[in-house]
Parts: C-alpha cells; sequence; structure tokens
C-alpha cells in the first residue's frame, strides 16, 4: 500500500487573527524582518504556510518536486499515447473546468465558515481539484512549451515592482492606480 500521508500539505488551522497579526509570527516577530511572507485569507494557514514562516526562504518539501511531476505526467501520457489528444485549446477548457470544480467546492461556504476550519471530507475533494488543476496546468505548459515556475519567478518580479511595499501594503488598489515613484 502507498502511504500518501505525506502528499498533502497538511491539515489547515484557524486561527482568528488580530488586527495587524497577518504581518507578524506568534512570537511577534516581524514576517518582514525575517523575509517571510504575510499570512493570508481569512485567518486560515496550512501547516506548509506555518513552515514557511518558520524557515523562511524554504518551500514545503514537496513543493519542490514540481520537475519529478512533470516528468511523471509525461510519461503517464507518452505510455497511453494521449498526447494526440493533448491540444492546448483542450488542455486550457479542461484546466478551466477543474478550476471550476474547485471553485464549486466553495462557492455557497461563508468567510466565516470556513474560518471556523475546514473539514477532512472537503479537505479531501478540495485536495482532489488541486491535484486536477496542477496537473492539467503542467500538461498544458508541456505542449506549450513554458516553463511554469521559470514564468511565475518572472511574474512575482514583474509584481514586486508594481506594487512597491509603500504604496501597496494594506492596499487593494491595481498597480495602475497606484502613485508613481
Ligand atoms: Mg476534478
Amino acid at each position: 500500500m502507498v502511504d500518501r500521508s505525506s502528499d498533502r500539505l497538511g491539515p489547515l488551522s484557524a486561527v482568528a487573527l488580530e488586527p495587524g497579526a497577518q504581518d507578524r509570527r506568534d512570537d511577534g516577530t516581524r514576517l518582514a524582518d525575517v523575509g517571510a511572507a504575510p499570512r493570508v485569507g481569512v485567518g486560515i494557514r496550512t501547516d506548509a504556510m506555518i513552515e514557511c514562516e518558520r524557515q523562511p526562504g524554504r518551500y514545503p518539501r514537496k513543493m519542490r518536486d514540481l520537475d519529478d511531476l512533470a516528468h511523471r505526467i509525461e510519461k503517464f501520457t507518452d505510455a497511453r499515447d494521449w498526447g494526440r489528444f493533448h491540444t492546448p485549446r483542450g488542455l486550457a477548457l479542461a484546466l478551466a473546468g477543474e478550476v471550476g470544480e474547485l471553485a464549486a467546492e466553495l462557492q455557497w461556504k461563508t468567510d466565516s465558515e470556513l474560518a471556523a476550519g475546514i473539514s477532512d471530507d472537503l479537505r479531501s475533494r478540495l485536495s482532489d481539484e488541486v491535484a486536477d488543476v496542477l496537473i492539467y496546468l503542467i500538461r498544458f505548459s508541456q505542449v506549450c512549451g513554458i516553463d511554469p515556475v521559470e514564468q511565475a519567478h518572472a511574474k512575482v518580479t514583474r509584481n514586486e515592482d508594481r506594487y512597491p511595499v509603500a504604496h501597496s501594503k494594506g492596499s487593494a488598489a491595481k498597480y495602475t492606480e497606484l502613485p508613481r515613484t
């Protein structure tokens, strides 16, 4: 039997964040001082996110395995000769469909329901859809010759320029509406 216990990012922790707490760790250390990302959402953090805060600059172990996963998906596809069906259009539609399935799991849940915690059953269904989305995104990238990790890094770099901390901290304004420096 395959042990899949380490495949998931870990249980979600529902924490009521005090005003300003998204910028601090539980011990009061400012996240910006240790290079960690601010806490996000409505006070829901995964164990993996907490691990990132404790070890700034480190990704959860499984998040570093994207390359292995991409090769495995390619091998799976080739063995079944399914590459013939994987056109960019077909894969983009399949990806959109899976994103829709992920959203459908949450569409009628309120923020307060989710802040109270995510049940094991819901987490299991969300995990299933997250897997589908990631697989199709990787496969789409392969077919189109795109390196998704490289492009995501490039986008984050661009967004660091577009959203300077001095002008965007705590603001939901689009970069075109921020003051120019
Ligand atoms: Mg699905």
